[in-house]
């Protein structure tokens, strides 16, 4: 008994940084922070002491660290031994990630703005919002560089890109353009995913125009309690699910209505059975972001290096102006007719992709930063500061 060792399965990553400790569990993805008892007996049994040796070291009694580590057992995060055991936590080789990023990047998301109009009028379209960059936001009339934006679509399709996404404004205010663009990535070779943003008022009129080049529309969706609105309502998207299915994906907004409107938030889930909806868009008041989200291995090695979301984005506006994110247009890398492309590959965009949170003020010392969120365009543009982030769940 007075020898007992508890041993965290491999599974469980301990993490200890100065302000806090967490443990992560690549199980099922949760992530417990633990209070300053807890950080320092599994720090101890980490160390390799056993039962005793902690309750000595720590000075409280055999049977107080056996309930607080008896918790870890029943809870399936490790298990006892009569001797010290050594269990390697379960690491992903990282060798690829300290290859220099002009070796074959991957762009996940390319986003190419080509219109800056839209037909509505909702009252919330220049509130500051995180995560904005799958919806739609009307500016002033500008004539757009197709040129440009080509050359750019050009450079894009020939390197290792997933997805483009077409956004404004409304792109289906100009289904001729739209469909030259789209026309022209498939043309040229792209064969990764198409998404359109859009309000979604026009689909049925362009849909039929554009089907053979498999594109999904991406709608945002606000609880119809909230300002001004003049998106869909919920039965009208339940009508394009209806025709269009898969296509058709949701861009749900939360609002501090969100939270209340229960009724709304059932008919949401039931009519969509999503229990997330695909892509979520915050518009909370008090900043907090929606929590800190479970996280497998993979995600926290990705977080470990690099931006948790910035990393594999790269952006064009309709000007031909180049961004690592639609909505951080202060971070201009340079315009698309200056034959900047190349230099933004191998020198700009690594600065954004690696700018993981254990760069960022805030978050440094933090234990959750491998699981934790961020939006750098929402925070930029409040603090004008790269790397400072002020969103916290904590607080
Ligand atoms: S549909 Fe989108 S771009 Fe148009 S006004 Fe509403 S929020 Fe703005
Ligand atoms: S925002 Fe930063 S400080 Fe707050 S929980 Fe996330 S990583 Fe920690
Ligand atoms: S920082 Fe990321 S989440 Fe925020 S708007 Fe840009 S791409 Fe979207």
């Amino acid at each position: 008994m007075d020898n007992k060792y508890l041993s965290l399965f491999n599974n469980c990553v301990f993490v200890n940084e100065t302000r806090n400790s967490s443990l992560y569990d690549f199980k099922d993805g949760s992530v417990y922070k633990l209070d300053m008892l807890n950080s320092e007996v599994i720090m101890l049994t980490k160390k390799g002491y056993s039962v005793l040796e902690i309750s000595k070291k720590i000075g409280m009694g055999l049977n107080y660290i056996m309930n607080i580590l008896n918790n870890y057992v029943e809870n399936e995060l490790g298990f006892f031994s009569e001797n010290k055991l050594f269990i390697e936590e379960y690491k992903i080789g990282n060798i690829l990630l300290n290859k220099d990023i002009s070796f074959n990047p991957v762009i996940y998301r390319c986003f190419i703005e080509i219109s800056y109009a839209c037909g509505l009028n909702c009252d919330f379209c220049d509130d500051e919002k995180i995560n904005q960059c799958y919806l739609c936001h009307k500016q002033g009339e500008k004539k757009i560089n197709t040129n440009g934006i080509k050359k750019f679509i050009n450079f894009i399709v020939n390197t290792n890109c997933l997805s483009l996404v077409f956004h404004g404004g409304d792109p289906l205010l100009n289904p001729e353009l739209l469909k030259e663009m789209i026309k022209f990535s498939r043309n040229k070779g792209f064969n990764g995913k198409i998404f359109v943003i859009t309000n979604g008022k026009n689909i049925y009129k362009i849909y039929d125009y554009l089907e053979e080049y498999h594109v999904y529309y991406i709608i945002p969706y606000i609880d119809k309690n909230y300002m001004k609105s003049e998106l869909l309502s919920v039965d009208e998207i339940i009508d394009l699910k209806n025709k269009y299915n898969d296509t058709i994906k949701i861009t749900k907004l939360f609002t501090p209505d969100s939270f209340k409107l229960k009724e709304e938030k059932e008919i949401y889930f039931d009519y969509f059975s999503l229990k997330n909806p695909e892509i979520v868009y915050d518009l909370l008041k008090d900043n907090k972001g929606l929590g800190i989200p479970k996280v497998d291995a993979n995600r926290f090695y990705h977080n470990k290096y690099r931006h948790p979301c910035l990393y594999g984005n790269l952006a064009i506006d309709l000007l031909g102006n180049i961004y690592p994110c639609p909505h951080m247009k202060n971070d201009n890398l340079g315009n698309i007719d200056e034959n900047v492309i190349y230099d933004i590959f191998e020198n700009k965009l690594v600065e954004y992709w690696n700018l993981s949170l254990s760069k960022l003020q805030n978050c440094s010392d933090c234990s959750l930063k491998y699981a934790c969120t961020d939006c750098r365009a929402y925070e930029v543009n409040k603090h004008k500061e790269i790397s400072k982030k002020i969103i916290c769940p904590l607080k």
